[in-house]
């Protein structure tokens, strides 16, 4: 192919001044600015190869396109993988974001502990060894009456946990029902498979009675699991008898009874009238043996899964191999204790997750109001106050919808999902949502200080709409 053959060399290349200035200040080294050329010279290849236009290049057109995409690959290159967003959509735990967002009381202990020495597994009163699991024990016990407590990696570890500790080669009654409905969005069950027991589902995908429990047990039945995953359960039967019922049966046959909470509350929204889901502490007083339960869903902490409920299972958790395998860091220890205190002082409020739980529709439609207010001169963009509903999200409070606003944002000149487009490439990233055809921010998860970006955002699109 004679075009190819008009790629200029690499050396030739690396004296181009439009790509040294972009290597300059990246702190990029001289293996990595040949790699990102090589990169850039690979595409135009493809492009010619595959390409009839490519036909027309001019050795010049050759040469920019090759100097072009190379700074772009330097940008990205320069970039942050893990970035932080703006969340417009409504959705407070989304799973895609990062789940919770910690206090910022929190992030203060992480950094302190972070950078300091710290009492991880030390014991100051005795000079001696001292166990990190014994940092947040007592926090737990006193906010959800259980005897012991335990944590873990995440939830799905937990549960992974208890299974493989107490029921490997033996068998774990469950419902049907609860299985079908994690089974999408969490595959929970394929671990609960993963970790040995045998799982005995009984049921049909909408009904399970008593008897249905009952008739399953055998002589090698060491649990009987209830997993949570939405109101399934409260709306077809209540759930407190079930639960009574289901823990004296377990009692009665000598097994495990174990609950898999998914999002553990430990503050009561009942009171709030959001949702009437169970606290951890209405769980264990009615008869689990064992609970476990997500801390950055609704207990709005870092990534962790706490395992609680009667000191003789919890004791054997802490002795296990896996303990060790599963076990979190300091950073995770610090923002937990933080949140853990924040939540015992019943200072929720600073709890982010909690604070936009629980965000005033009046505080919600005030910060609608001022962006609308400050974004009056767009010219190109229509911008709309609106009313939606917003999610709690991460599988947690499914049934729950919240009254919410925020505003539509469409323009004659774009279809929503390329103004979509452009939000998300704003400096700070907007996720936003589309609906009717228009680009929808909703007010709940943006926090008052996140306002003024996107005041930036909506600006800089209007103007590049001119
Ligand atoms: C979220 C959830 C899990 C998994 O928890 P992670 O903390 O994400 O590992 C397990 N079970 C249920 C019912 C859940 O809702």
């Amino acid at each position: 192919m004679q075009l190819l053959r008009q790629i200029p060399p690499i050396h030739e290349l690396l004296k181009d001044e439009r790509i040294q200035a972009s290597f300059q200040n990246g702190q990029i080294s001289y293996e990595q600015t040949k790699k990102l050329i090589h990169e850039g010279i690979e595409q135009i290849r493809e492009q010619i190869l595959n390409n009839n236009q490519a036909h027309s290049f001019t050795r010049d057109e050759i040469r920019n396109q090759i100097v072009e995409t190379t700074i772009l690959l330097v940008a990205q290159y320069k970039m942050y993988n893990l970035q932080p967003v703006i969340n417009g959509t409504g959705t407070i735990l989304h799973t895609n974001l990062g789940r919770a967002r910690i206090a910022p009381k929190a992030v203060k202990r992480v950094v302190d502990m972070a950078k300091s020495y710290s009492t991880l597994e030390y014991d100051l009163h005795t000079g001696r060894r001292g166990s990190r699991q014994d940092l947040i024990e007592s926090y737990i016990t006193e906010l959800t009456g259980a005897e012991a407590a335990i944590v873990v990696n995440n939830n799905a570890a937990a549960v992974y946990m208890v299974l493989s500790a107490f029921t490997q080669n033996t068998e774990t009654i469950v419902s049907r029902g609860e299985l079908v409905e994690i089974g999408g969005s969490f595959r929970v069950s394929s671990i609960m498979e993963e970790s040995g027991t045998k799982l005995k589902e009984v049921g049909t995908t909408n009904k399970t009675h008593l008897f249905d429990y009952e008739q399953a047990i055998n002589e090698n039945t060491k649990m009987i699991m209830k997993v949570h995953t939405s109101n399934f359960y409260i709306s077809g039967f209540t759930s407190s008898v079930e639960r009574n019922a289901l823990a004296h049966l377990a009692q009665q046959n000598n097994l495990i009874y174990y609950e898999d909470l998914g999002s553990g509350l430990l503050y009561d929204l009942q009171q709030t009238g959001i949702s009437d889901e169970p606290v951890v502490r209405t769980v264990l007083d009615e008869g689990a043996g064992l609970v476990s339960f997500s801390v950055d869903k609704l207990l709005g902490g870092p990534q962790a899964g706490i395992i609680a409920g009667k000191k003789k299972y919890i004791d054997q958790l802490k002795k296990h191999q896996l303990a060790r395998v599963l076990r979190v860091d300091k950073m995770t220890y610090a923002a937990l204790e933080e949140t853990l205190r924040l939540t015992r002082m019943g200072e929720v409020d600073e709890i982010p997750t909690l604070h936009d739980l629980l965000k005033s529709q009046k505080q919600i439609i005030e910060d609608v109001q001022s962006l609308l207010e400050s974004s009056r001169n767009v010219q190109n963009l229509k911008i709309e106050q609106c009313e939606t509903e917003s999610k709690v999200g991460g599988g947690t409070l499914p049934e729950v919808k919240l009254k919410s606003y925020g505003i539509k944002v469409s323009s004659r000149l774009l279809t929503a999902r390329s103004l979509s487009e452009l939000f998300r490439k704003h400096i700070k990233p907007i996720i936003v949502r589309i609906e009717q055809g228009k680009v929808l921010v909703d007010f709940r998860t943006v926090q008052t200080e996140e306002q003024e970006e996107i005041l930036k955002a909506i600006k800089a699109i209007d103007t590049q709409l001119k």
